[in-house]
């Protein structure tokens, strides 16, 4: 099995394959907690969940009357003031079924206007957060982000014990800066998204190219108790990268190019209020669902990209100068082929 690793300057001990818990929203209730107990069953001791995923800390909630092993829970909030912040962790810990929660996070600091919310003014989320740790509610307070510029002026602004940041072998902005200063002030590091929210399909490749750097927790998603033993088995085998592998790496990243959304917002807003991101994204939801599940979860998000007017405004606030209106295009028409 993969060694544990210390959670930043904590004392938890975490086993670095932790759950990511959003798919378990889109499965039934019986199945979520037989992939979360599976999981830990396998080693697994950290899990990752969020308010905002429909009935995910809910899922989670029940597994954990089921399981007798310490876990260590992590939930997030994108409230942005105190009061909304204080509401929301009383509602994750409701659905968790806990009294405390080991760490509870900014939910996707993303924008000037969020840092300011989330972060900055007398009344953001992160001071109704820092209240509610004086009264023992949270354990620990982190961040989490797409922005690898706001995350770090987050960890140098204010104390948090974590940082969540996207993460993988063709997303790996984060090892110029964002890495080595989480590394030095000592954090727990968190990536989501290891497999480029579907992006990668070489899975076992994606994995060891967190896990093999020892100090990081890599959070992919599970739905099915069948990912859930791929991914414990690629996390026991501790591998170190080989030769051919890295080769591999460097094969898709040329290959993938730099032709994809990081899902960094920065393009937003845009006049016709299209979710770009999410429109982006559109591959990668028509991979993994059932044509029922891409309309359920893309159906309103389509009919407005229909009207992208081309203004290309979008376009000059993207800093990897991706040809977005071309790109919303081929993601609509294959929405709506899969969804046919
Ligand atoms: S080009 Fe399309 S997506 Fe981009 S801002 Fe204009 S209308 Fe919105
Ligand atoms: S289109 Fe560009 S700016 Fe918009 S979310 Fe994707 S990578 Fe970021």
């Amino acid at each position: 099995m993969a060694k544990k690793i210390t959670f930043g300057s904590t004392d938890h001990q975490i086993y670095p394959l932790g759950f990511g818990g959003i798919p378990i929203s889109r499965v039934s209730k019986k199945e979520a907690v037989k992939a979360v107990k599976g999981a830990v069953a396998g080693g697994v001791n950290f899990i990752d969940t969020a308010i905002a995923y429909g009935d995910s800390e809910e899922k989670i909630g029940a597994a954990l009357k089921e399981i007798e092993t310490e876990v260590f829970l992590a939930s997030k909030t994108p409230a942005k003031n105190s009061k909304e912040a204080r509401e929301d962790l009383e509602e994750s810990l409701r659905n968790l079924g806990l009294e405390k929660i080991n760490l509870y996070q900014l939910h996707n600091v993303s924008s000037e206007e969020d840092y300011e919310n989330q972060i900055a003014k007398d009344n953001s989320a992160l001071k109704g957060l820092q209240q509610a740790k004086s009264e023992g509610l949270i354990e620990h307070i982190g961040v989490t982000g797409h922005a690898d510029d706001l995350l770090i002026r987050a960890i140098k602004e204010e104390n948090f014990a974590s940082v969540q940041f996207c993460y993988n072998f063709i997303e790996y902005e984060a090892e110029e800066k964002l890495l080595p200063l989480a590394r030095e002030m000592d954090l727990g590091l968190i990536a989501m998204k290891p497999l480029a929210g579907g992006r990668l399909e070489q899975v076992d490749l994606a994995l060891k190219y967190i896990l093999h750097q020892g100090d990081i927790i890599a959070i992919p998603g599970m739905e099915t108790s069948q990912e859930v033993e791929e991914n414990l088995a690629i996390a026991a085998a501790q591998e170190k990268l080989t030769g051919s592998e890295k080769e591999k790496i460097t094969e898709l990243r040329e290959e993938i190019g730099d032709n994809f959304c990081r899902r960094c917002g920065y393009c937003l807003p845009c006049p016709e209020d299209i979710a770009i991101p999410m429109v982006l994204r559109v591959d990668s939801f028509i991979n993994r669902m059932t044509p029922e599940k891409v309309a359920e979860w893309l159906g309103d998000k389509i009919e407005p990209a229909e009207n992208c007017q081309e203004c290309e405004i979008c376009v000059e606030r993207c800093p990897f100068d991706l040809p977005i209106p071309g790109l919303i295009k081929e993601n609509v028409a294959s929405a709506k082929k899969r969804m046919d």
